[in-house]
């Protein structure tokens, strides 16, 4: 079944440094190797997404990328050279490649107006933004005229992992669960339950957030969440039980998941238009992504949902 995948990643030359120091702590020749397919927007990503089925890509820089840049000013003229170099990368295969925007999180206004630029000028599809900049999470009142710009262009945010702040004490001298393994899964959802704990969702119920990885663990949580946060006495009370926001503003994508438990978990507790395929491309492979979805137990209706008919419609994609 034809795909549109939307967790897939390529790296310019000038964020590679900022990629390397976050790199998971793979050999030497491996990384190597994943830079070289990042690099790439030719005959190896294509034959790639065709063994997938992929017909349509959005891609995004391999973070932490710009947000990890000390000099604000630098991490803003960076993110702008990275989009115009997606841009034109799109430009040669406009039928197969999308754009999610690359943003300064670091500089509020430059960030909403960069994202208004790739969206309006540049026709991408949204942004990707990898977790908190410099220790700043995205609840933090500063991003208020972000999320008013986001609502305005009716544009998803792709909340991709990145490394904690402080390493959890639970993690110290235990190196097989920290990054992808466990440490990101726990920083990411969580990042997610703050913007929706302090109130993002009432100040701007339009949000769309995409979550990767099937969810980060949060669709298997819904009633804990609404039966636990019912007994504390709030100072920021919501309008809405926990697990309302989880269903309204989240969707969450296959990426790195290629198992039908966690499949079918996100789908019974978020609903079949939930549940967007992705790949996490080059980091996961993309044929093995592919045939998991196309021989998950759902019934064909909901595959063409989880597929690219979600996509089309969480994205407003032309096609
Ligand atoms: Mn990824």
């Amino acid at each position: 079944m034809n795909k549109i995948a939307l967790e897939e990643h390529f790296i310019t030359p000038a964020l590679e440094p900022h990629m390397r120091a976050a790199m998971p702590a793979v050999p030497p020749e491996n990384a190597q190797h994943l830079i070289e397919l990042m690099h790439d927007f030719g005959e190896r990503r294509l034959a790639a997404m065709d063994s997938a089925g992929i017909d349509i890509a959005v891609l995004s820089i391999s973070g932490p990328g710009v947000q990890a840049e000390a000099d604000a000013r630098l991490a803003v003229k960076l993110a702008r050279d990275a989009n115009d170099h997606l841009a034109a990368a799109i430009q040669k295969q406009p039928t197969r490649y999308r754009g999610f925007a690359h943003l300064p999180m670091q500089d509020v206004p430059e960030a909403a107006a960069e994202l208004e630029r790739c969206v309006t000028e540049l026709g991408f599809v949204g942004c990707m933004v990898n977790g908190h900049t410099g220790g700043i999470y995205l609840d933090d009142r500063r991003y208020d005229p972000f999320w008013e710009r986001m609502e305005a262009l009716d544009t998803p945010l792709y909340l991709h992992p990145t490394d904690s702040v402080v390493m959890p004490h639970v993690l110290q001298d235990c190196p097989e669960l920290v990054k992808p393994t466990w440490e990101w899964n726990f920083e990411t959802s969580s990042h997610f339950l703050r913007l929706l704990f302090s109130g993002v969702f009432d100040r701007y119920p339009k949000l769309k957030i995409i979550v990767g990885h099937m969810g980060e663990t949060m669709p298997y949580h819904l009633w804990r969440f609404d039966s636990r946060a019912a007994l504390i006495d709030r100072k920021r009370p919501l309008k809405e039980a926990p697990s309302f926001y989880l269903r309204r503003n989240m969707f969450v994508t296959t990426s790195g998941q290629c198992d039908n438990v966690p499949l079918l978990a996100a789908l019974s507790a978020l609903g079949n238009d939930r549940v967007l395929f992705s790949v996490d491309y080059p980091y996961e492979d993309s044929a093995v992504a592919g045939r998991f979805l196309d021989a998950a137990p759902i019934d064909d209706a909901i595959r063409a949902k989880v597929s690219r008919l979600n996509a089309i419609e969480v994205m407003n994609i032309e096609q």
